[in-house]
């Protein structure tokens, strides 16, 4: 049986392992945790999502929505466990995230064909057919030995995460089951602010201390900013963004949607299928501990609550993609090494899945000698992977499924105007490139 290593059992590289072992390939799949950890890690468990539970939207006009169907339709088993282990959280797809991770635990324990070898990784063997997805917390010893092979300089940023209470702890006398516009079930906790409360709210966090960054200067995701470097944007900023109170409205109070009834509204998403814990959505932060816990607490209905994780902050490793790889996901100068994952500058757990199915399909067509497969930027997994690799960026930045990457279609001015329009048909063209495309898999 022909083998492959693949390095690092995260989101990507449990997606290629699974994919590789159940097209009858030897699959070595090295994973240096529990020995050592990353600092977001917090279980021994394969694909841990290291903060927000949420895979984002399900609507296939949501660019994250068109790029899971993507994922599902070339047979991601990722996407499939987070649909089984989903919780209610809307038009989202959100996991119970221990749930999710014991079901993919037990996929590569059972599966013959896989051998799980709890070891870091520290040197790339160019003799091995090889996936490397260690992920944007990759140990320092490889991204060292990265560095050195493909003649590179750092690349990162920082990503945080956001805290998770204890439902038992919430006052359900200010706090409501809601969902914005009340769309679907009311799967969300709302914690209503006035004016007063949201400036009270304010000044605790552009005062408070932040945790130290360590030796480079600060420069994060935008779609992953903590809270505190929002407000120092302005005072509105959070109340235009994840603490917005449109569409939102307390049943027991209204009978309707009421313009103005709340200044700002924090919203509390389920985090485990029993619905014990919640993360505070949006509320990525660096803050020092205490200084959360006296945040957190000033919001109402959040008086006592009981903080069981805690956000941090951490640096985000990512490679020059555009330089070291093709459009197979595999190395230029060293055709046995194939890179998946946030490693590669993609952005999110459904962008890291994806990049993981991706490269499996082509290091398998690669060691059988068959022609390995391209998507067009039609598709959105396409259209991810040709940012990547592109290689005229001025600055390369990571990026996550937008429509922005998407290939432009003729329309006249007027349909150009019309953006579900537009969606819809960028969509069908996406979803028939991919439907090919599996016949050739
Ligand atoms: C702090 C933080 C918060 C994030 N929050 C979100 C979020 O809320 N939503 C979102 O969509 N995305 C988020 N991301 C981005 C990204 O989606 C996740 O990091 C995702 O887990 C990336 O998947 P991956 O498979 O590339 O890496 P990972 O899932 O991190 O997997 C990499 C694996 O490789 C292992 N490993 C590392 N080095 C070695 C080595 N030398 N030898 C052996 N094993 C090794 C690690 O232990 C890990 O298990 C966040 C990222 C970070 C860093």
């Amino acid at each position: 049986m022909k083998k492959v290593r693949v390095i690092g059992a995260g989101l990507a590289g449990s997606e290629a392992a699974i994919y590789l072992a159940k097209n009858s390939i030897d699959v070595e799949l090295i994973e240096m945790r529990p020995k050592y950890t990353t600092g977001a890690h917090k279980t021994e468990l394969p694909a841990e999502f290291v903060c927000s539970n949420s895979l984002g939207s399900m609507d296939l006009l949501n660019s994250s929505g068109l790029l899971k169907k993507e994922a599902q339709m070339l047979g991601s088993i990722l996407i499939e466990q987070a649909v089984i282990n989903s919780v209610p959280a809307g038009n989202s797809l959100a996991v119970d995230r221990t749930g999710f991770s014991k079901a993919i635990d037990e996929i590569i324990k059972n599966h013959p064909n896989i051998t799980l070898i709890n070891e870091k990784y520290d040197e790339i063997d160019f003799n091995v057919p090889t996936i490397i997805a260690t992920g944007p917390l990759t140990d320092e010893k490889l991204c060292k030995n990265i560095k050195e092979v493909f003649s590179e300089e750092d690349f990162h940023f920082y990503d945080a995460i956001a805290p998770i209470v204890e439902k038992s702890s919430i006052n359900f006398e200010k706090a409501f089951y809601a969902s914005r516009w009340d769309k679907g079930e009311a799967d969300f906790i709302n914690c209503p602010m006035n004016e007063e409360e949201y400036k009270n709210f304010y000044n605790i966090l552009i005062n408070a201390k932040r945790a130290p960054l360590k030796d480079f200067e600060a420069k994060y995701f935008e779609g992953c900013m903590p809270i505190e470097v929002m407000a120092s944007r302005g005072i509105d900023t959070l109340r235009f963004g994840p603490m917005k109170p449109v569409g939102l409205f307390d049943k027991r109070i209204e009978t309707s949607f009421k313009k103005n009834q709340f200044w700002a509204v924090v919203q509390l998403r389920q985090d485990d299928k029993i619905a014990d814990f919640y993360n505070l959505v949006g509320f990525q932060t660096n803050l020092v501990w205490s200084e959360q816990k006296k945040l957190i607490q000033s919001i109402p209905g959040l008086e006592n609550a009981i903080i069981t994780r805690y956000g941090v902050m951490h640096a985000n490793t990512f490679i020059n993609s555009p330089k070291i790889l093709n459009k197979h996901l595999q190395s230029k100068k060293y055709p046995n090494i194939f890179f998946a994952g946030q490693l590669t500058g993609v952005e999110g757990y459904v962008e890291s899945i994806a990049t993981g199915l991706f490269a499996a399909i082509n290091i398998k067509k690669y060691i059988n000698d068959t022609p390995m497969i391209t998507l067009s930027n039609s598709t959105m997994l396409g259209a991810l992977i040709d940012y990547i690799t592109f290689d005229n960026h001025k600055n390369f930045e990571p990026q996550n499924s937008n429509w922005g990457i998407l290939k432009e279609i003729q329309l006249d001015k007027k349909q150009m105007k019309d953006k579900k329009l537009k969606n819809t048909i960028k969509k069908d063209r996406a979803l028939k490139e991919i439907e090919n495309i599996t016949k050739e898999i």
